[in-house]
C-alpha cells in the first residue's frame, strides 16, 4: 500500500495564542487536502486553542518536545500524558535545534521516543548532520547512528507507525535547501538502515519527511521523490505558502 504523504508544520518559538488561532484561520481555506496528512507542532502554549481552531478540519497538532517522565518534580517540563489529553496526536522528538541549545542527546531521545509510544503519540524524530559532517563525508553514517541510537528497544510495529524527518543541519532556517538528489540520498539511506534493523515490511511502511527550507517552489519536486513521504517545514509553514505545499501536486 503507497505511503500516504504527511507535511507537518514546525512553527518553532513563534506565534502566542492569539496570534496562533489566527493563523489557523488563515490557513483553513488553503490547508485542504484528502492526499496529504497536515499537523502543526505547535508551542506548548497555543496547543489548547489550536487544537479547538482545528476542530472539524482534518488537521491534527502536534507538540514541539516534551519529557520522558511520567510526572513530578520536572519544572517547566510538559508529560505525556498533558499532551494527550490536550489532544495532542504527533510530537517532534530529536529536532537538531533541541539536540544543539539543549544538549539533547541519543539516550534521552530514544527515552522519549520510547515513551510517546507508550501514550500512543506518534513520534516525528529528525535527524541529520552538520555541514562539517557532510564535507566530512560522514553523513550516512552520522545519521545511520542516530537512527539506530534514537530507536533502540522500538518496536518494529512501532516504527513503522511513526515519521522520521531527516533535516540536515545546513539546510534548516538557511535557505539553502538540500539537492532533490541529496535529500533522496539519505531519506533512502534511512529506509535501509530500517530495513536492515526491523525488515522490508517496517521499511515500507515507516514515512520519511524532508526537512530544510522547503517552500512553495521545491515541494513537488522533494515530494516526488521515492523515499520522501512529505516534508517537516520551519518558516513557510507561518505563512500562505504553507498551503502550497500541502498542495504541491
Ligand atoms: C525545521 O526547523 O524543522 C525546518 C525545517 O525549518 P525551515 O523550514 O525554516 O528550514
Amino acid at each position: 500500500m503507497a505511503r500516504k504523504k504527511i507535511v507537518a508544520g514546525n512553527w518553532k518559538m513563534n506565534m502566542t495564542p492569539s496570534q496562533a488561532v489566527k493563523l489557523v484561520e488563515e490557513l483553513k481555506p488553503l490547508v485542504v487536502s484528502d492526499d496529504v496528512e497536515v499537523v502543526y507542532c505547535v508551542p506548548a502554549i497555543d496547543i489548547v486553542p489550536v487544537v479547538e481552531a482545528v476542530k472539524g478540519t482534518n488537521v491534527a497538532v502536534g507538540a514541539e518536545n516534551m519529557y520522558y517522565e511520567e510526572k513530578g518534580a520536572y519544572t517547566g517540563e510538559i508529560a505525556p500524558e498533558m499532551l494527550v489529553d490536550a489532544g495532542v496526536k504527533y510530537v517532534i522528538i530529536g529536532h537538531s535545534e533541541r539536540r544543539d541549545y539543549f544538549k539533547e542527546c541519543d539516550c534521552m531521545l530514544n527515552k522519549k521516543v520510547k515513551k510517546a509510544f507508550e501514550h500512543n503519540l506518534t513520534p516525528i524524530l529528525c535527524c541529520g548532520e552538520t555541514l562539517e559532517q557532510r564535507e566530512m563525508g560522514i553523513t550516512l553514517d552520522w545519521i545511520r547512528m542516530q537512527i539506530k541510537s534514537d530507536l533502540k528497544d522500538v518496536t518494529a510495529e512501532q516504527v513503522a507507525s511513526m515519521v522520521i524527518a531527516y533535516e540536515p543541519i545546513w539546510a534548516i532556517g538557511t535557505g539553502k535547501t538540500a539537492t532533490t538528489e541529496q535529500a533522496e540520498e539519505v531519506c533512502k539511506a534511512i529506509r535501509d538502515c530500517i530495513k536492515e534493523v526491523y525488515g522490508a515490511d517496517t521499511a515500507e511502511k515507516v514515512r520519511i519527511q524532508y526537512g530544510g527550507s522547503v517552500n512553495a517552489g521545491n515541494a513537488a519536486e522533494l515530494f516526488a521523490q521515492p523515499d520522501i513521504d512529505g516534508g517537516l517545514v520551519g518558516g513557510a509553514s507561518l505563512k500562505a505558502d504553507f498551503g502550497k505545499i500541502v498542495n504541491y501536486k
